[in-house]
């Protein structure tokens, strides 16, 4: 599933570009928006048996307009100073658009994880994190990392107990998000970009009249979906779009693909794919496609990368044959081929926008770090007495008395879960709305994502005026 060299930098500059340029925003600020603030590039060795390994890692603020900054970690060994600059861009303008109060960012560190021992990989992670926290690149009101490609929870709890060893207090655990639940982790994180990707489709699906243009039935129910990339947020979006209704018929990883347009059963996928390390011969009804990316062009509703950048570009946007592609993975479509895909009356909904999912909940996670409260914990019960007392007027009044299965569906107050997904779904309904309101007033845009840059370029805007102007 690798790619050529993709200009991920140029393509997000060409993104922003092309929305700046229907706005009536002043140059020097749009210049200043653009500008990748600072970017950290280190050296460090880590003993790998009897021999040393030097590691070479990243990690770009883009904007301080908003602090801390914000964004994940990737372990790859593809990862490059260009890759996290464009990628921590891109996580300023996915903040801004869904209201998540912070700048963008993002690191890296050119390491192939699957290559090191659990031990190597806790090392690497624990010296990263120290080199950040010598030079104050971390911290609750600094910078706060998060899980991305080749990182999870695991990382997170390594990079927060380096973190609190040197700079213990109150609020130091919310120095990095994605934590395990039991270390100071929200409940729903991990599976939050999924999540995300799917209320956000659901959401588009949901407009009649934009349907209709793309030729399809309103709703997410029924429509056939192939996903690339099944890793934590891949995996999840299907899983939570086939229990919801969506059919799931094709599944792109780097060893291959499979396809069944009947559907296929993402959980049973996952086994498949854990017990035979492939997920080829699936069987089931299921044919293997050899040649991983070229499963992007089989027949489907609904199209969603999920893997890396530039999967999607001049070479092959004429032969896709979705009619919405969902771009779960950051930079999944080349300029040109978005190009291409939108004159084809494909919609694109872009990556800041659905994949925004995962830094919101991160965003509640961090917000429960400096409020040292789980969330639910002080109204769930009287939330819960509220509706009881209520329901017993209701029965009262009516005659009628529910089954214990009714009332507790009607009394129940939010855990931790629902709150989290709740706000999540919030979010995702309030930003799309504001994407879909931007591209019906602006004169001569026709997509997503220039709508979605619009929205947040003038936020981003808005928050520099008057300020960081020294005379
Ligand atoms: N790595 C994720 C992203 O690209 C999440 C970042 C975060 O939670 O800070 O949006």
């Amino acid at each position: 599933m690798s790619v050529e060299h993709f200009d991920f930098i140029g393509a997000v500059d060409t993104y922003f570009d092309q929305a700046a340029a229907h706005t009536k925003i002043n140059k020097g600020i749009l210049e200043q928006i653009k500008a990748c603030n600072s970017v950290y590039y280190m050296k460090f060795p880590v003993k790998i048996g009897n021999d040393y390994k030097v590691v070479e890692a990243y990690r770009a603020q883009h904007s301080h307009h908003r602090m801390p900054t914000k964004g994940g970690i990737r372990y790859s060994e593809h990862a490059s100073q260009e890759e996290v600059m464009a990628l921590a861009a891109l996580m300023t303008y996915k903040c801004a658009l869904v209201d998540v109060p912070f700048g963008g960012a993002k690191g890296g560190i050119k390491i192939n994880p699957r290559n090191f021992t659990e031990g190597q990989l806790q090392r690497v992670t624990r010296r990263y994190a120290f080199e950040l926290a010598k030079k104050n690149f971390i911290g609750p009101g600094i910078d706060v990392p998060a899980p991305d490609m080749g990182t999870g929870a695991r990382e997170m709890s390594w990079i927060m107990d380096t973190y609190v060893s040197f700079n213990p207090g109150e609020n130091a655990i919310g120095c990095v998000t994605g934590k395990p639940v039991t270390q100071g982790g929200v409940r729903g994180r991990t599976e939050a970009t999924g999540r995300g990707v799917y209320y956000g489709l659901k959401e588009i699906c949901s407009y009649e009249k934009d349907m209709k243009e793309l030729g399809l039935e309103p709703g997410l129910e029924g429509k056939k979906v192939i996903v690339q990339g099944f890793g934590n947020v891949g995996y999840y979006a299907a899983e939570i779009i086939h229990d919801n209704g969506g059919i799931i018929v094709g599944v792109a990883e780097y060893e291959g693909a499979i396809y069944n347009p009947e559907g296929l059963d993402p959980r049973a996928v996952l086994k498949h794919r854990k017990e035979t390390g492939s997920i080829l011969n699936y069987g089931n009804g299921a044919k293997d496609i050899k040649d991983s990316l070229s499963c992007l062009e089989q027949p489907c509703d609904i199209l969603i990368p999920a893997a890396i950048e530039g999967v999607i570009t001049k070479k092959n946007a004429s032969k896709i044959k979705a009619k919405i592609i969902g771009e779960a993975a950051n930079g999944p479509v080349s300029p040109e081929g978005a190009k291409i895909l939108t004159k084809r009356g494909i919609m694109v909904v872009p990556d800041m926008y659905l994949n925004a999912g995962g830094v919101t909940v991160s965003y509640f996670e961090w917000l429960k770090n400096l409020s040292h409260v789980r969330f639910g914990r002080m109204n769930k019960r009287f939330n819960q007495a509220s509706f009881q007392n209520i329901l017993g007027v209701v029965e009262d009044f009516t005659g009628r008395t529910l089954t214990d299965k009714e009332k507790e569906a009607v009394t129940h107050g939010g855990d931790e879960i629902d709150i989290v997904n709740s706000g999540l779904e919030e979010t995702m309904i309030g930003a799309y709305a504001q994407i879909r309101e931007q591209l019906k007033r602006a004169r001569n845009v026709h997509d997503l994502r220039t709508a979605a840059f619009m929205v947040s370029i003038k936020k981003v805007a808005s928050a520099y005026e008057n300020l960081g102007v020294f005379p």
